[in-house]
């Protein structure tokens, strides 16, 4: 029998329960991380979606920045939704807060400005049949990525909303409260290659 992928969610603050509970209904062992050692043996780690500076503020305070980049390098992949997205952005066109620099893309926070600031669309997805469904909550954009990024789903033609780069994934949308689970086997398939 092939082993569970052991997918960690970071818990320091956002919506880490929802993506435990899209994993525990897949194929994934499902790890809730608030400590270093709880990323021990993960294939891959989710960066929920929250309050970007906040999840950030946690991440240096617990020091797991170090860590991640550590395992990230060992081979686990990671996927950043929404203010995850951000956390792991190479660089934000705000100041805060400092991204990890762990995908080769700019990403602009907030970008739906406050009329629609939350909204809910199908998408095309690169990999994955059919379309998708996708919640916006006052969700970022990937505003430029290089040549080593894929960009697999766009808004509009030419609005990117999920790219990856080798093992690591970012979205700017939920799927963890869309009641999809496409992209959660997305990230499991990707987590155990
Ligand atoms: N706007 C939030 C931020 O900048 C992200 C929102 C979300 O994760 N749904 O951190």
């Amino acid at each position: 029998m092939v082993a569970k992928a052991r997918i960690g969610v970071l818990a320091l603050q956002g919506d880490f329960a929802e993506h435990i509970e899209m994993l525990e209904n897949l194929s994934a062992k499902a790890v809730k991380v608030k400590k270093h050692s709880d990323l021990n043996k993960l294939d891959g780690l989710i960066i929920p979606g929250g309050e970007s500076t906040a999840i950030k503020k946690l991440i240096d305070r617990y020091d797991f920045e170090n860590i991640i980049k550590e395992k990230v390098r060992d081979g686990m992949s990671l996927w950043g939704t929404c203010a995850g997205l951000i956390c792991i952005a190479n660089k934000l066109t705000e100041d805060d807060p400092k991204p990890m620099k762990l995908i080769d893309a700019e990403v602009s926070r907030n970008w739906f400005g406050r009329q629609i600031d939350s909204f809910e669309t199908n998408l095309k997805f690169k990999g994955i049949k059919g379309d998708i469904k996708a919640v916006f909550i006052r969700a970022p954009i990937v505003n430029k990525v290089s040549s080593d990024v894929e960009v697999l789903s766009t808004l509009d033609e030419d609005t990117i909303v999920a790219i990856k780069q080798d093992k690591i994934l970012g979205t700017s949308f939920h799927p963890e409260i869309s009641g999809s689970t496409k992209v959660h086997e997305y990230f499991i398939k990707l987590s155990k290659t």
